[in-house]
């Protein structure tokens, strides 16, 4: 066989995974655990860098230990015990002794992760291009002329998802989706912050964050794109308050887009899957969307393995298994639109200066000690309450 005839091989597998993020990488090794071959494609090579805060929430621990067996190394994550809420600058909340939440770099978190799938057996395409997607058979081409076919596949590929484009013929509803702008400032720039931050005033429908990292401290601004059209305007505002000496022209700002809580009710069909960004599962009000990637990611690795095994659609498996974070998706959204109000937020400063359960509320969701589910509706009266006795003139 010549190198020509070589290339136009298809090769065959149990599963392709598109995309070897969170999601996919957690795909993979679960699948890969379970008997299956598997396929793990991604356009980069890794370590590969990726724009995101890099909070590491409990819940993403509890996962990150169960589906990779990867505890929280020294050299991957910084830990943060002190913790500040802001409005547009002024502290409405503090807590120095919080719930500790995890700081790490997506080059070197991914690479991990990317890495134990390997380990695990699966076999790796990367970098490499697609240049079509068949979400009937399902196959994949590659630009090398490789054709890769599966009995599953899953599209792990991310925001802009060309699985979810081949699938529904766009990869998110603009009206929707989220927005965020990130610079990693060296820590000489920003010496004293080592606490956590999260400006709730920064950006409409979003927020902004400091996040001090091992050798730097992310700064980002991020919301709603629609409800915030001049993200920038946000952004250099947040980065004067934090370093008026850093005149905003001169550092290199990225933007990526991100599903900000606008899921997808059915994230596939058939014999495709589609997991964490992808399937659109960031929390809309914390902006969380490491540990629903790999829990998804697991889950569709499930349902592939289930699938196969039983003969059945792989669909059908998948949404048996989504309940519970299409619940806590549906259920941060309501809650979402109540705070986000613009008669709530005009008094949200106030009432969170005045009750500081609120803060230890929100740090408890941020810290994944408690689930949306856990706030429960006599929280979500007392909250309510709180706003309307905000409201009322004064002296009633
Ligand atoms: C500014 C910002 C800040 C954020 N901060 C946080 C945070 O602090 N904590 C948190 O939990 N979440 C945060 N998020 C959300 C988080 O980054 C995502 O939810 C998470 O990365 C989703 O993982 P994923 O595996 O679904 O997709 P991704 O991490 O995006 O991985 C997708 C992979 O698919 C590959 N790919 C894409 N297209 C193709 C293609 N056509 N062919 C081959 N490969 C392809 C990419 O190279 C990539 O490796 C943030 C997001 C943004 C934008």
């Amino acid at each position: 066989m010549n190198s020509e005839q070589a290339r136009c091989v298809t090769h065959r597998f149990d599963l392709l995974v598109l995309g070897s993020g969170p999601a996919g990488s957690a795909a993979a090794i679960t699948a890969a655990r379970a008997g299956l071959s598997v396929a793990l494609i991604d356009k980069a090579a890794f370590p590969r860098d990726k724009l995101c805060g890099g909070l590491i929430t409990g819940r993403t621990v509890r996962y990150m230990d169960g589906i990779f067996g990867l505890p929280v190394l020294p050299h991957l994550f910084r830990p943060s015990t002190r913790f500040r809420l802001t409005y547009q600058g002024r502290v409405i909340g503090r807590d120095d002794d919080a719930p500790a939440l995890q700081m790490t770099m997506r080059r070197d978190f991914d690479a991990e992760l990317h890495a134990r799938a390997q380990a695990a057996g699966v076999t790796v395409f990367a970098p490499v291009r697609v240049t079509s997607i068949d979400t009937e058979a399902p196959g994949l081409m590659l630009s090398d002329g490789r054709t890769l076919s599966g009995r599953v596949l899953i599209g792990a590929d991310g925001a802009n998802s060309a699985v979810a484009r081949a699938l529904f013929g766009r990869a998110y509803d603009p009206a929707e989706i989220g927005f965020g702008l990130e610079v990693e400032l060296d820590r000489a720039e920003m010496p004293d912050d080592d606490t956590t931050e999260v400006d709730l005033g920064a950006a409409l429908w979003g927020y902004g964050w400091v996040f001090p990292k091992h050798g730097s401290v992310t700064l980002g601004v991020g919301g709603g794109h629609a409800q915030n059209p001049d993200m920038k305007a946000h952004f250099r505002a947040y980065l004067t308050q934090h370093a008026p000496h850093i005149a905003p022209d001169r550092v290199k700002c990225k933007g990526a887009f991100l599903p900000f809580g606008a899921y997808r009710k059915t994230p596939g069909r058939g014999a495709v899957l589609l997991a964490g960004d992808a399937a659109g599962l960031v929390d809309p009000i914390t902006g969380e969307g490491i540990a629903w990637a790999m829990k998804s990611g697991e889950f569709a690795g499930q349902a592939a393995a289930e699938a196969i095994r039983q003969d059945r659609p792989a669909m059908e498996a998948y949404m048996a298994r989504l309940g519970y974070i299409h619940r806590e998706m549906a259920a941060a959204r309501r809650i979402r639109t109540l705070i986000y109000a613009p008669i709530i937020r005009r008094h949200f400063p106030r009432v969170v200066e005045r009750n500081p359960s609120m803060t230890r509320s929100y740090l408890r969701l941020l810290s994944g000690q408690i689930d949306y589910a856990d706030l429960g509706s006599r929280v979500l009266w007392r909250t309510a309450r709180r706003f309307v006795t905000a409201m009322l003139p004064r002296g009633r």
